[in-house]
C-alpha cells in the first residue's frame, strides 16, 4: 500500500488533503479507522475523533452518491479537530456502505463547519461527472484525485415526466381547510411506511406522497379532485393504506373546522376590558402582551413555504448554498449584537444559539445529498431543514420541539439568501402594521422594529413562548393561539388588536376606532399614574398590607425589580443557573451568585428555590433518563432527593451565604433576608427528609437558622396543606403548575392553552385550602406563579388569604395600584364568590364588579 501524500497544505480555505490509493479495507468500520488513522498521523485530529466518526455512522448515512462517502465526526467532538483535513481512500474493489450502496472513494472529513461546506461544495461538483469518478476509482495518480477535489465541473440535472402509477383511486378533497401541513404529514408518514411508490396527482401537477413539501406544493383545497396511485412492492396494500389514511382524516378535519366556527362564536362574546359596540368580525386568541393598538394588518407568508424544485448545475447550487450560509451567519451575528443592546444578553443568547444550528454538519450534508440526487438548491436546503426539524419535533421533548421551531426559523433566513423571491412575505409595508403570522420565531420577534410593527397576532404559540416574552419586553401588544383563521385575513385590512384580552377586531367602524383610541389614552394615563406610585406599599384602603416581591433569577436583574416597586425577591428560580450553561455550576460558583443576590437586596427578603429540574426544564448536560411523562416524573424535590450530588452542594452554598451575609440581628419569619424553598412537594415524608438534610448541612456549615418553605404546586399538597404546614415555615403557591396538575392540562399545550386558566374555580379552591391549612399553624403564604402578576388575579389571591405576591417586575406597578384601590373586606367576599362560580369565564366576569373605586 502506498504512503499518503499531503497536497495543498498551504491554502487557508482548503483543508489538508491526504490520499491513499489502492486501499482494501475489510469493511466499513475498517475503512473509517484507516482514514481516521491517516488524519491522526498527519496531526489533523486527535485519535478519539475516529471513534466519533464511527458513532456518526451509527446515527446517519454519509453516502453522498455515485460511490462517494463522507465519514465525519459528531458535532460535539469538533474540539478534537486540530486542523481541517481530508483523508481520501481509493477503494477500487468497492466496499458495502449503507442501504446496499457501494463506496469507492471514502473522503473522511475533519473540519470546522466552514471547511465542511467547502469540501461538500467541491464534492458535489465532482459527483456530477460520472466518467471522471469512474477514472478516479482506479487511477494510479494521487494528484488526479487531489485535483479533482479542488476543481469545478458541471452537468445539468434533469427531471422526469409525470403520469399516474399502475393502481389508482380518485378522491375529492373534503377537508374544509384543504390539505394543510397536519394531514399532509400523516399522508407522508403512511406513504413512507409502504415500500411501493405512491403519488398524488391534481390536474397536471404530481407529487410524491412520501415528500411533504411536494404534497403541500399541490395547494389542494376543499373540493379539489385528486388521483392517488401506487406502483411497486405490494402496491394494492399501499393503496389501501393510503386510502384509509386520506379518508380517515376527514372526520377529524371537519370537527376541527367546527371547533374553529365555535371559537368564532365565542370570540364575539364580551370580554373584561375594552369591547367594540358595532360588532366587527372578531378573532379570538390569548392575550400575550398587553395593550390596544390600531392599524392595517400585514400577513406574513405561511410557514409552509412552497419552495419550487428547480434543478440546477451542482456547481452553482453548491456555491449559492455556501454564500447563503455565510451571509446568514453574518446577519445573525449582527442581530445578536443588536438584541443584546436592546433586550439584554439572555435574549441575545436565543439568537446566537440559532447560528449554531446552521453550522450542523448533518444538516449541510443532507442538503448536499439532496442536491446530488438532482434537487435544486433551495428545495434541497428547505427539505433538509424540514426533515431535521421533523426529526427533532417527533422526539416528543418540548425542548427539542422548540429547537425544531428555531431550526425552521433560521432555515428560512438561509432560504431567503438562496432565493430572495422566497421571502416576499417578510417585506413589511411602509406604514406601521399589525403583523399576523402562523407563528413567529424568537429571532423574527427580536428583530421587529416597534415603530413599524405596532402589534402581533400569531395563529399558534402560547403565552409563555419566547415570542410572547420578547413581545412583552419590546412593549408590543400581542395575541397568540389565534387559530388558522387569522392567516386568511387580507393584507391591509384595518384592525384593532387587544393584547390584553387576546382579540383582533377586523374592519371596525369609525365609532369603534374612536372608542378604542379613547380607551388607549385612558390606559396610558393610568399606567403612568401607576408607575408614579410604584414605590408605595400594596396596602388596601382598609389598611391590609400585601408583601410584594419580584421573580428574579440573577443579581443583575435586582435593581430593575426594586425600581419597579419590588420589596424583595419572592422567587429565584435556581435551575436557570444550570440551564444557561453547559455544565453544573460548582458550590463556589453558586455561593458567589447567592451572596451577590443578598448584597444586591441589602437586607430585603430573598426566597431561593432549590433546583426545579425536570418537566419542561431539561438540563442536557445532566443526561437524565428520558421519561414518557416528564411533568409527572422525577421532577423538583423528587430529583433532589435522588441526586444528593446536585442538592447538597446547592444547600451548602446557600447556608454559606447565610453564614457570611445574613447579620445575626436580621429579621426572621417572612422578613428574613434569606429563605430556602423546595419545589414540587407532594407529601409530608418528602418534607421531613429534606428538612433533615438541610439541618445536617446547616450544622456542618455552622450557619444560622434559615426559614424553610415549600412550593404548593401539586393538588395533593394543597389538599394536605394543614399537615404540611406543621413541618415547614411558609408556603409559596406555584399557580402555573398547580393549574396544570389540577386541570390535567400540560402547560406547554397550545391547543388547550385557553382552558388552562389559573382563575378556574377548582384552582382557587385549592389556593383557599392552602391558605386555611397554613393559617392553622400560623404559616404565611405567597404566590409566585403567573397569576400573581395579573391585577384581578392578585385581588382574588389577597381575598383568599395570600400574604405575599411575587411576579415579573413589569407587572409590579399595576398590581400594587389595583390592591391599593381595593378594600380587603370586599376582596374576601369576592374571593368566596369566585370559588362558588362554575367556570373560569364566570370568575373573570366578576372583574367588572371590582374596578378601582367600585
Ligand atoms: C409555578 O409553577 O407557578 C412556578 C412559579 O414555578 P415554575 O413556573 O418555575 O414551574
Ligand atoms: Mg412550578
Amino acid at each position: 500500500m502506498l504512503a499518503p501524500t499531503p497536497h495543498f497544505p498551504s491554502l487557508r480555505t482548503s483543508p489538508r488533503l491526504l490520499v491513499r490509493l489502492g486501499a482494501a479495507p475489510a469493511d466499513k468500520e475498517a475503512a473509517i479507522r484507516e482514514a481516521a488513522a491517516l488524519l491522526t498521523a498527519a496531526g489533523c485530529i486527535e485519535a478519539p475523533y475516529g471513534e466519533s466518526m464511527l458513532r456518526r455512522e451509527g446515527v446517519s448515512n454519509t453516502y453522498l452518491g455515485h460511490g462517494v462517502v463522507i465519514p465525519h465526526g459528531m458535532v460535539d467532538d469538533r474540539h478534537l479537530v486540530r486542523e481541517s483535513g481530508l483523508a481520501v481512500l481509493q477503494v477500487p474493489g468497492g466496499i458495502a456502505w449503507h442501504d446496499g450502496h457501494i463506496a469507492h472513494l471514502i473522503v473522511a472529513i475533519a473540519a470546522q463547519s466552514d471547511a465542511h461546506i467547502t469540501v461538500l461544495r467541491r464534492l458535489t461538483r465532482l459527483i456530477q461527472d460520472e466518467d471522471r469518478l469512474e477514472r478516479l476509482r482506479s487511477t494510479a495518480s494521487e494528484a488526479e484525485i487531489a485535483t479533482a477535489l479542488t476543481e469545478d465541473s458541471a452537468a445539468p440535472a434533469s427531471t422526469g415526466p409525470a403520469t399516474d402509477l399502475r393502481q389508482r383511486f380518485d378522491w375529492t378533497v373534503d377537508y374544509p381547510t384543504g390539505l394543510h401541513a397536519r394531514p399532509a404529514s400523516h399522508w407522508v408518514e403512511t406513504a413512507r411506511a409502504c415500500p411501493a411508490r405512491i403519488q398524488v396527482r391534481h390536474g397536471d401537477q404530481v407529487a410524491d406522497a412520501k415528500n411533504l413539501i411536494a404534497l403541500l406544493q399541490l395547494g389542494l383545497r376543499c373540493g379539489d379532485e385528486v388521483t392517488i396511485s401506487a406502483e411497486g412492492d405490494d402496491e394494492a396494500g399501499a393503496l389501501a393504506r393510503i386510502c384509509a389514511a386520506v379518508t380517515g382524516l376527514s372526520a377529524g378535519e371537519k370537527a376541527a373546522a367546527q371547533r374553529a366556527a365555535e371559537a368564532a362564536a365565542k370570540a364575539a362574546a364580551p370580554v373584561a376590558g375594552w369591547n367594540p359596540s358595532d360588532r366587527p368580525q372578531t378573532l379570538a386568541g390569548i392575550g400575550a402582551s398587553p395593550g390596544l393598538t390600531i392599524g392595517p394588518v400585514h400577513v406574513l407568508a405561511a410557514a409552509e413555504i412552497v419552495v419550487p424544485d428547480a434543478p440546477e448545475p451542482l456547481t452553482s447550487g453548491a456555491d449559492r448554498l455556501h454564500r447563503a450560509l455565510a451571509v446568514t451567519r453574518g446577519q445573525l451575528e449582527a442581530l445578536t449584537d443588536d438584541t443584546a443592546r436592546r433586550l439584554g444578553k439572555a435574549d441575545a443568547g436565543i439568537i446566537s444559539a440559532q447560528a449554531e444550528l446552521i453550522a450542523d454538519t448533518d444538516l449541510i450534508t443532507l442538503a448536499c445529498q439532496l442536491m446530488v440526487e438532482g434537487h435544486g438548491v433551495a428545495f434541497a436546503w428547505n427539505e433538509a431543514v424540514e426533515r431535521m426539524a421533523d426529526r427533532l419535533a417527533a422526539l416528543g421533548n418540548p425542548v427539542l420541539a422548540a429547537r425544531a421551531a428555531d431550526l425552521r426559523d433560521v432555515g428560512r433566513r438561509v432560504l431567503a439568501q438562496i432565493d430572495p423571491a422566497l421571502t416576499s412575505g417578510h417585506d413589511l409595508p411602509d406604514v406601521p402594521c399589525i403583523l399576523i403570522a402562523p407563528d413567529l420565531a424568537p429571532s423574527d420577534t427580536a428583530g421587529l422594529d416597534p415603530t413599524r410593527v405596532i402589534g402581533l397576532a400569531t395563529a399558534q404559540g402560547g403565552p409563555t413562548s419566547h415570542t410572547a416574552i420578547l413581545a412583552r419586553t419590546l412593549g408590543i401588544p400581542a395575541m397568540v393561539a389565534g387559530g388558522p383563521g387569522l392567516l386568511a385575513v387580507e393584507n391591509r385590512t384595518r384592525a384593532i388588536l387587544d393584547g390584553t384580552t387576546g382579540r383582533l377586531y377586523l374592519d371596525p367602524s369609525e365609532a369603534d376606532i374612536a372608542a378604542a383610541e379613547a380607551w388607549r389614552t385612558r390606559q396610558r394615563e393610568q399606567a403612568e399614574a401607576e408607575a408614579r406610585e410604584r414605590a408605595k406599599p400594596a396596602e388596601t384602603r382598609d389598611g391590609h398590607r400585601i408583601a410584594i416581591g419580584g421573580n428574579v433569577n440573577n443579581p443583575d436583574q435586582v435593581p430593575l425589580a426594586l425600581d419597579q416597586g419590588a420589596e424583595g425577591v419572592g422567587l429565584m428560580r435556581t435551575e436557570f443557573l444550570f440551564l444557561e450553561r453547559g455544565d453544573t455550576p460548582s458550590e463556589d460558583d453558586q455561593y458567589e451568585t447567592y451572596a451577590a443576590m443578598l448584597k444586591a437586596l441589602a437586607g430585603r427578603p430573598l426566597i431561593v428555590r432549590t433546583l426545579d429540574i425536570g418537566g419542561d426544564k431539561q438540563v442536557a448536560h445532566l443526561h437524565l433518563p428520558k421519561e414518557e411523562n416528564p411533568f409527572l416524573g422525577v421532577r423538583g424535590a423528587r430529583l433532589l432527593l435522588r441526586r444528593p450530588d446536585l442538592m447538597e452542594p446547592q444547600l451548602r452554598a446557600l447556608y454559606r451565604a447565610a453564614k457570611d451575609h445574613v447579620p445575626a440581628d436580621a429579621p426572621t419569619g417572612k422578613d428574613a433576608p434569606l429563605s430556602i424553598m423546595m419545589p414540587m412537594i407532594t407529601s409530608v415524608p418528602e418534607v421531613l427528609k429534606l428538612r433533615e438534610i438541610c439541618e445536617r448541612i446547616r450544622g456542618e456549615v455552622g450557619a444560622p437558622p434559615v426559614p424553610l418553605g415549600i412550593m404548593i404546586e401539586v393538588p395533593a399538597a394543597a389538599i394536605q396543606a394543614d399537615a404540611l404546614a406543621r413541618h415547614c415555615d411558609f408556603f409559596s403557591i406555584g399557580t402555573n403548575d398547580l393549574t396544570q396538575y389540577a386541570l390535567a392540562i400540560d402547560r406547554q399545550n397550545t391547543d388547550l392553552a385557553p382552558e388552562a386558566d389559573s382563575l378556574h374555580p377548582a384552582v382557587l379552591r385549592l389556593i383557599h385550602m392552602t391558605c386555611e391549612g397554613a393559617a392553622r399553624h400560623g404559616r404565611y403564604v405567597g404566590v409566585c406563579g403567573g397569576i400573581a402578576g395579573d391585577p384581578f388575579g392578585a385581588c382574588l389571591l389577597a381575598g383568599l388569604g395570600v400574604d405575599e405576591l411575587s411576579m415579573t417586575p413589569r407587572d409590579l406597578p399595576g398590581v400594587k395600584a389595583r390592591l391599593r384601590a381595593s378594600d380587603m373586606a370586599a376582596l374576601k367576599a369576592l374571593a368566596l364568590r369566585a370559588c362558588e362560580q362554575e367556570d373560569a369565564a364566570s370568575v373573570r366576569a366578576l372583574d367588572a364588579s371590582l374596578a378601582p373605586g367600585a
